[in-house]
């Protein structure tokens, strides 16, 4: 098998933009666009060629990743607008890889399989986790899925931009959109229990550091827990760095996943809204922990640790 060179990479955002520098670091000789000139300057700067449209990114690319924003972004640019032009599985010769790194959904992400294999394309859906100081330090997890041999093609690229212990086969095309989304409605659920639990506690006059203390030794511990939710604590930081426009769109794939496959969510259902709530209050842009500062405010309580 040729190994990967000409990389096409399209989606130079939070995450896009370091990822890109990373493969151009790599050795890799990677072409990108974004609709955003300042973007795709700065992707320049780092090392990679300038395309002037996403057709031009995909002509002559062995392999082509996105990482856009949401489904709306992932299908149109792959697949198309409707008004006459194919997207960029068209613009791609046969035997190309398509990688799309979006956190999206499993019903866009079939569509497009559908469109590449009539091809002669394979794709992976390969999203990620570990935010944007993954993304810059190039140690993002990588939850992967797709045929095998397309997954064992594309390593070399994965390794560039996330940590190798960490870049996860899952299954079948769909298989690591599936695992992605779960992943963060846990987190997102456990961001809803601690916030009740924790207000709750110091409502009914128990220590903020002792009850936390007191949940972290307990069995009731969680990554959430001990560790993620200390910047709310310690700080009073919310986590701009994934803005509320992201979390709820997330939630909202993961609720109509489960839709899909007839399995019901009362829970993640209720958690989705508390999400939008957040973020109806807070802003689009508001910190992914912006539910927590919700609880906060109804129930008149500030969570924070002493200083020691
Ligand atoms: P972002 O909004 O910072 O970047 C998206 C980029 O896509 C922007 O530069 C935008 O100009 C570009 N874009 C949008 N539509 C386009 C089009 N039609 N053609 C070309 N470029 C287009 O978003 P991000 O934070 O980089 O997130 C990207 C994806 O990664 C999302 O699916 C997100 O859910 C996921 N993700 C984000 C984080 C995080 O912490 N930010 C963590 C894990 C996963």
């Amino acid at each position: 098998m040729t190994p990967v060179e000409r990389v096409g990479f399209i989606g130079l955002g939070n995450m896009g933009g370091p990822m890109c520098g990373h493969l151009a670091s790599a050795g890799f000789d990677v072409t990108a666009f974004d609709l955003n000139a300042g973007a795709l300057e700065r992707a320049v700067a780092a090392g990679a060629r300038r395309a002037g449209s996403a057709a031009e990114c995909a002509r002559g690319a062995q392999v082509l990743i996105t990482m856009l924003p949401a489904p709306p972004q992932v299908e149109s640019v792959w697949l198309g607008s409707g008004s006459g032009d194919g997207g960029l599985i068209a613009a791609l010769e046969p035997g190309a890889l398509a990688i799309d790194m979006s956190t999206s959904s499993t019903a866009v992400g079939a569509r497009i399989v559908a469109a590449a294999s009539e091809r002669g394309i394979e794709v992976l859906d390969a999203p990620v986790a570990g935010q944007s100081i993954g993304a810059q330090a190039g140690t993002l997890a990588i939850y992967v899925g797709g045929p095998q041999e397309a997954f064992v093609r594309a390593r070399p690229l994965f390794e560039a931009v996330g940590d190798p212990e960490r870049i996860f086969f899952m299954g079948g095309n769909g298989a690591g959109y599936t695992v992605k989304l779960l992943l963060n409605l846990t987190w997102f659920i456990q961001s809803v229990a601690t916030a009740e639990v924790l207000t709750v506690g110091v409502r009914a006059g128990v220590s903020l550091d002792r009850l936390h203390a007191a949940l972290v030794g307990s069995p009731a511990n969680s990554v959430f827990l001990e560790r993620d939710v200390r910047m709310v604590l310690d700080d009073g930081e919310y986590d701009d760095a994934f803005p509320m426009r992201l979390v709820t769109k997330d939630l909202g794939l993961a609720v109509e996943l489960a839709r899909d496959v007839g399995v019901p969510v009362e829970l993640s259902a209720l958690v989705e809204q508390i999400h939008r709530r957040a973020r109806a209050t807070y802003g689009d842009a508001a910190g992914e922990i912006s539910a927590v500062r919700l609880y906060e405010d109804v129930a008149g309580v500030l969570l924070r640790l002493p200083k020691t």
